[in-house]
């Protein structure tokens, strides 16, 4: 870029703000890449003169270019004289490059919209999900191709450099914006940001670089997970296209429901059983925990509802040490008096006539008499 400004749109340094903006129009449209075929030459001609109309348009760096050269506009926002990098379109990034920032360079990554990712579901039991576990999770994936390894191009032959945007895999164009008219850089579309071009494409794949493969992945789950956490293996999704970078692999947990356990956070509750005679005796009784069998020491005298804790004997924590807890709740058993005989009816009837209280059997008789009656309906 070395050429005078004022030359490049063909005015006098007299002219006015009308004038330049006229040349410009009438150069760019000329000059415009979609009007010449990807013409390496015109396609120059037009980042040139975009460049000189973008300086020359805006009468701050006109002076500073009218009293420096282009030496006045070095590191300025919003000048790039190399025309290399690219830029995403958003009114954040514009803000950025005419009002401070780093102007219109930034790395062009293909992979930068997160499109390539994947998703995984895995099942695990509430044990699994306690410990944590390595699950091997299969699935289809794009995966480079292992004839061209990934390069897209026919063995022997490599990819050329694209010629309409000379390897960098974007190109200008003009556009009117918010703040008048500026440069914007788009994805090349001749290589489709590639920066090259395969002229003979590898056969397996067709030149894209990538063929779906049957793959079966270990999936490292920490203890803790539950139904709906999600892990993200970085890198270990679908290969991009020709040797770009790979997306992500987002693994969905899902855990079992458990017959024994019902999960709160990091802790379990589960209940016991136990007959009126243990609640009133008491019992050592065994209880199922993840770790086995643990046995639970229940007092005489408990009650239904009663909550015994087996601490650390829960779910391991996702985030932070140690376990959850067990929660026991105890469920004492009441036999339904259909279910004694008449023998155990009777101990019963004494029992009572010890303490004084006396047996109200007409609700029995009642439930006896609905019972007939539903048997003969
Ligand atoms: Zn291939
Ligand atoms: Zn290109």
């Amino acid at each position: 870029m070395d050429k005078d400004f004022y030359e490049l749109l063909g005015v006098s340094r007299s002219a006015d703000p009308t004038e330049i903006k006229k040349a410009y129009r009438n150069l760019a449209r000329k000059y415009h890449p979609d009007a010449n075929g990807g013409d390496e030459q015109a396609e120059e001609m037009f980042k040139a003169i975009s460049v000189a109309y973008e300086v020359l348009s805006d009468p701050e760096k006109k002076a500073r270019y009218d009293q420096y050269g282009i030496n006045g506009l070095r590191g300025d926002a919003g000048f790039n004289s190399q025309g290399g990098g690219s830029f995403d379109f958003n009114l954040s990034d514009l803000f950025e490059s005419f009002f401070g920032g780093q102007g219109f360079s930034s790395g062009f990554t293909r992979n930068s919209q997160g499109s390539n990712d994947v998703q995984a579901q895995v099942e695990i039991t509430l044990s699994e999900a306690a410990f944590g576990v390595t699950k091997a999770v299969e699935l289809k994936l794009d995966r480079a191709c292992n004839v061209c390894f990934g390069s897209g191009a026919k063995e022997g032959s490599s990819p050329i450099t694209c010629s309409i945007c000379s390897g960098s895999g974007v190109t200008q164009e003009l556009r009117q914006s918010f703040f008048g008219q500026m440069m914007v850089q788009n994805v090349c579309s001749t290589c489709s940001g590639f920066g090259s071009i395969i002229e003979h494409p590898c056969e397996s794949c067709s030149g894209s670089g990538v063929s779906i493969q049957d793959l079966t992945l270990e999936v490292n789950i920490p203890a803790g997970v539950e139904t709906g956490s999600r892990l993200r293996l970085s890198g270990q999704g679908p290969a991009g296209p020709r040797g770009s970078s790979p997306g992500d692999l987002y693994v969905s947990i899902f855990v079992e429901v458990d017959d024994s356990f019902e999960r709160h956070g990091d802790d379990l509750v589960g209940v016991q059983n136990i007959s009126f005679l243990s609640a009133i005796f008491g019992i050592n009784i065994p209880v199922k925990t993840l770790d086995g069998n643990e046995m639970l020491h229940v007092p005489p005298g408990s009650k239904s509802g009663d909550i015994f804790k087996l601490h650390g004997q829960g779910m391991g924590r996702l985030r932070g040490r140690g376990r959850g807890d067990i929660l026991i709740y105890i469920n004492v058993d009441i036999p339904s008096v259909k279910d004694l005989t008449e023998e155990q009816k009777q101990l019963l009837k004494d029992f009572a006539q010890s303490t004084g209280e006396e047996i109200d059997e007409s609700n029995v008789n009642h439930t006896l008499f609905e019972k007939v009656k539903r048997a003969f309906s």
